[in-house]
């Protein structure tokens, strides 16, 4: 297909509203032109004026299985001429919807039982808090109703799942946080240890201070924990040392639930197929979007524990059906997506891919960033990674955010052919490339990546007197 560039432009221009996305720069046209991506193949995407660009982001963390997968899109148009739609109200279902809830129950961390669907990871974690609010209700805890976050973590932007998110720019003009959700502190060692703390020293105090929180708002207000088992757009950062046991035995002291937010770590993200299993996470509920599909169709699910849904099936007489559900739910076609996705994530083994390829990725950015004098952190696990710039790296101080040095990096890595994430919160470039990168491709985007880093610290020394 030919498109003209300038009419799409101009159409978009005038009537998308764009997401994240400085809207008066855009109209004005100071931030350029839209980028038409037109098509994709394997880790590559292709825009309208033909430019092909690695994506190290894989879109926003979902495209796993890579672009231009035919046994997804085939398996797509087969349920679609087949049947489009049908609802899963009242107990309807379709063979494809069976068997990847099935599929996943059985794959899922801890003891699942259940699974509900949705079209995104919000409505997934919006669902989530309101099973955690019934399952109370029904076993005579009314009270036991708030839930507790992180600070940066990164839960979505409906109005619950928003409020869950723990960054003040998701917040701000949009009337959230909702009373409901309460924020504890980030476990990221690098900005958050005292001097001299070790990994582990910091976790067991982080557990302490969600152990004082619970106190301090009644065990028996508390209902429910939500947190990545990776920090995700908070940063990409893993959990330090220890962080995780500790947590779990805090929320088992006080019959918190354990929601884990996999939208970016289930389907083999971290190297195994979830964050939890890989951390000996317990959780109660499971969150799933972005790698579910590959992003492929519009799919997210919150899997149910069987502790909950003990209880909710218990209650049923006393309350009748169970009144939750999207037009959506179940959708055929979302189902059928994520069955081929699932193929190829076991026959394929991409958990393992991003195991082996993961380690490479890790190493070389380990090696080729870690000594920069711009540099403070690289961190990662699987294939997810980022690398943290800063102004002062004995002091420990970040750039003055006006320097724009993590959106400076990421543009200059772009201007060279891939896509790299400036992260919020700090100088950020992050990375979570498709679970199919090989390590040769690896090479290239490390390659990039350092010759985009090096322009920009050189343009720096000009600009900055520490360095
Ligand atoms: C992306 C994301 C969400 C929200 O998913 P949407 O489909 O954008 O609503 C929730 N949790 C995590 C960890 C995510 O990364």
């Amino acid at each position: 297909m030919t498109i003209d560039i300038n009419v799409i432009s101009e159409k978009d221009r005038n009537s998308v509203l764009h997401p994240f996305t400085q809207l008066k720069d855009f109209a004005t046209g100071k931030i350029g032109d839209p980028t038409i991506v037109e098509t994709g193949k394997g880790i590559r995407i292709r825009d309208a004026h033909g430019n092909e660009l690695i994506d190290g982001f894989a879109g926003l963390y979902c495209v796993n299985v890579g672009y231009g997968r035919t046994e997804v899109s085939e398996a797509i148009a087969r349920q679609a001429h087949r049947l489009a739609y049908y609802h899963s109200y009242a107990a309807h279902t379709t063979d494809e919807l069976a068997i990847l809830s099935d599929r996943l129950v059985k794959m899922a961390p801890g003891k699942m039982s259940k699974v509900f669907y949705g079209l995104s990871g919000s409505d997934a974690n919006e669902t989530n808090a309101k099973l955690v609010w019934y399952y109370n209700n029904l076993r005579g805890k009314p009270t036991k109703k708030t839930i507790i976050s992180r600070e940066r973590g990164y839960h979505g932007c409906s109005v619950i799942s928003g409020s869950m998110t723990g960054m003040s720019f998701y917040h701000d003009h949009m009337d959230l946080p909702l009373p409901q959700i309460v924020h504890t502190g980030v476990p990221h060692h690098y900005w958050g240890a005292n001097p001299g703390e070790t990994e582990a020293e910091f976790s067991a105090r982080r557990a302490a201070e969600l152990d004082q929180l619970i106190e301090t708002l009644g065990p028996d207000n508390v209902g429910a924990f939500i947190a990545e088992p990776v920090l995700g757009t908070g940063g990409i950062t893993p959990p330090p040392e220890g962080y995780w046991a500790a947590i779990q035995a805090v929320l088992n002291k006080h019959d918190v639930l354990l929601i884990a937010d996999e939208v970016i770590t289930g389907f083999g993200r971290t190297g195994s197929m979830f964050g939890s299993q890989r951390y000996g996470m317990e959780p109660d509920l499971v969150t799933i979007a972005k790698g579910l599909t590959s992003a492929y169709f519009p799919l997210s699910a919150s899997i149910v524990g069987e502790k909950i849904y003990r209880v909710m099936e218990e209650g049923a007489d006393r309350v009748g059906a169970f009144s939750h559900g999207y037009t959506y739910s179940g959708h055929p076609i979302g189902a059928a997506a994520a069955n081929a996705v699932l193929d190829i994530v076991e026959t394929e083994d991409l958990p393992g891919n991003a195991h082996q390829v993961g380690a490479y990725f890790q190493a070389q950015l380990k090696d080729r960033f870690a000594q920069f004098p711009i540099v403070g952190e690289v961190r990662g696990v699987g294939l997810m990674g980022a690398i943290e710039f800063v102004g002062d790296r004995e002091g420990k101080k970040r750039f003055d955010p006006s320097l724009k040095v993590g959106p400076r990096v990421s543009k200059a890595a772009r201007d060279r052919g891939l896509i790299a994430r400036a992260m919020p919160h700090g100088d950020i470039l992050g990375f979570a490339p498709p679970l199919v990168t090989t390590k040769a491709e690896i090479d290239d985007i490390i390659s990039i990546a350092e010759s985009a880093v090096r322009s920009v610290m050189d343009e720096l020394v000009g600009e900055v007197q520490t360095i």
